[in-house]
């Protein structure tokens, strides 16, 4: 008799990368009419737009092929990315540019790293605590605080440290404080060096999974009956052997029916942050203002400013918008998705000489992403093993960004997926 079908629910980049690599009979459901989740790119007026950007930050050389071939060639850009305090842009790292300071701020960034407590950094800490004992009073007062503030929105007393790792740079002390000196020229951090589809934004790299994996759209599924292993979607349903989810692991947990109830205990303390991103296109005669020439994205601590992030897509890659224009993705985070600062952006950009007074709106949209980054406090581990228990016992594997709740990006999205695919591939 034939196996039912691996269900793979969602057709984002991980749900995509799974179906490519299994070698077993699968359907992929998303609930979209197009696929991509948040690696989707859209197509207007003459602009090409992200979910906000997203750059491809690739170390293993086998993904890097892959990617490259599936996007139809990739672009190797050195990053441009700056922090904007008092009007001034310091390069990033923070940390390892004090040389760009006023000497007000520079002086309490040297005197907080002198004066750290000496006390053993756990990234189990509170992240403020973290931030204090790692880089000292002034670089946490003037950036670490205020800009995490904003981009998780969330109590930073309540969240550790535990996602920092290979995404904020640890310079030395001895580097801090020289960096006070002289201009750093050293490359810090993942994504000193990215890559992007040369043409067509990331969906590229979403066409390029297209061509072999077809999922079936408008496909949100409902319920799941882990007892006669079915799947429901408004329209269908389906039977399963196995599922690989991709959806958001607290979704997942409201479509089972009877979940113990620690499990939904569990499931209800993993806590995220929403965030919105504006998209804006640009038309001027005279090009992008020069203050952001070549800058691929900006950091914005200011607590007078209500977005964390902007970047500039048209700095990453020119075919992002066209003749006599530029474009840029705004972040901003929320924990109730409400954003009412974000209709004056245009102005709030206009003020700070991101948008020149005499430059024209061509486009404009909004992309609100739900669950964005996943909240790492003292539950998160705990709760998450709590969940997988439960559903590995019931072949259901969560995985990917919200899946597997991560603060993950697409390299290790397409790893884990093509690992996952690998295990079931190897079952008989
Ligand atoms: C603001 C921001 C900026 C980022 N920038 C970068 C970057 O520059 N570089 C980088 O590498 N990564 C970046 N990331 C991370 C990147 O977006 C994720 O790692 C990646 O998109 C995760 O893919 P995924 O397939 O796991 O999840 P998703 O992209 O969320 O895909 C899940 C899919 O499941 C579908 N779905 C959900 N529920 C259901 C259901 N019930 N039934 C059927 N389908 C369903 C959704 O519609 C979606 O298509 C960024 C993330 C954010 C939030």
């Amino acid at each position: 008799m034939m196996k039912d079908p691996i269900i793979i629910i969602g057709a984002g980049i991980s749900g995509l990368s799974a179906s490519y690599f299994l070698k077993k009979k699968n359907i992929v459901l998303e609930a979209n009419l197009c696929a991509g989740g948040l690696c989707r790119s859209f197509y207007e007026d003459g602009f090409t737009f992200d979910c906000s950007g997203h750059f491809i930050h690739i170390r293993d050389q086998k993904i890097k092929t892959f990617v490259n071939k599936l996007s139809g060639g990739l672009e190797k850009i050195n990053r441009d990315a700056a922090i904007f305090l008092k009007n001034n842009f310091i390069p990033f790292p923070f940390q390892a540019n004090l040389y760009y300071l006023d000497e007000k701020i520079k002086k309490e960034c040297i005197d907080g790293i002198l004066k750290r407590k000496d006390i053993k950094i756990d990234n189990k800490m509170p992240f403020i605590d973290w931030s204090l004992s790692m880089f000292g009073k002034g670089i946490t007062k003037y950036f670490m605080e205020p800009y995490n503030k904003k981009l998780w929105s969330y109590d930073l007393k309540k969240m550790n440290a535990q996602w920092t790792g290979q995404f904020v740079p640890k310079p030395e002390a001895k580097e801090i404080i020289e960096s006070a000196y002289s201009k750093n020229r050293s490359a810090y951090g993942y994504n000193s060096v990215f890559y992007y589809p040369k043409s067509g934004g990331c969906q590229a790299l979403i066409d390029g999974f297209l061509q072999k994996v077809k999922p079936i759209m408008n496909a949100r599924t409902k319920k799941i009956d882990i007892k006669n292993k079915i799947v429901y979607t408004d329209f269908y349903s389906y039977k399963y052997c196995k599922i690989i989810s991709t959806q958001p692991i607290v979704e997942l947990i409201k479509q089972i029916s009877n979940v113990p109830p620690k499990v939904k205990e569990a499931a209800k303390k993993l806590k995220f942050s929403n965030v919105r991103c504006v998209n804006i296109g640009i038309k001027s005669k005279n090009g992008i203002p020069a203050i952001l020439k070549n800058k691929h994205w900006i950091y914005m601590p200011e607590p007078s400013l209500p977005f964390y992030r902007v970047g500039i897509y048209s700095n990453v890659n020119k075919n992002m918008s066209p003749k006599n224009s530029y474009s840029f993705y705004i972040e901003f985070s929320s924990q109730n998705n409400e954003y009412k600062k974000s209709a004056n952006v245009i102005n709030d950009l206009k003020k700070i000489g991101f948008i020149s007074k005499t430059d024209e709106i061509a486009s404009i949209n909004v992309v609100d992403m739900p669950y964005a980054y996943v909240i790492f406090d003292a539950n998160k581990d705990k709760a998450l093993k709590i969940i997988n228990e439960f559903l590995n016992s019931n072949n259901i594997y969560s995985i990917g960004r919200y899946g597997a709740w991560e603060y993950s990006f697409i390299e290790k999205n397409i790893q884990d997926a093509k690992a996952a695919a690998d295990i079931i591939n190897r079952e008989k």
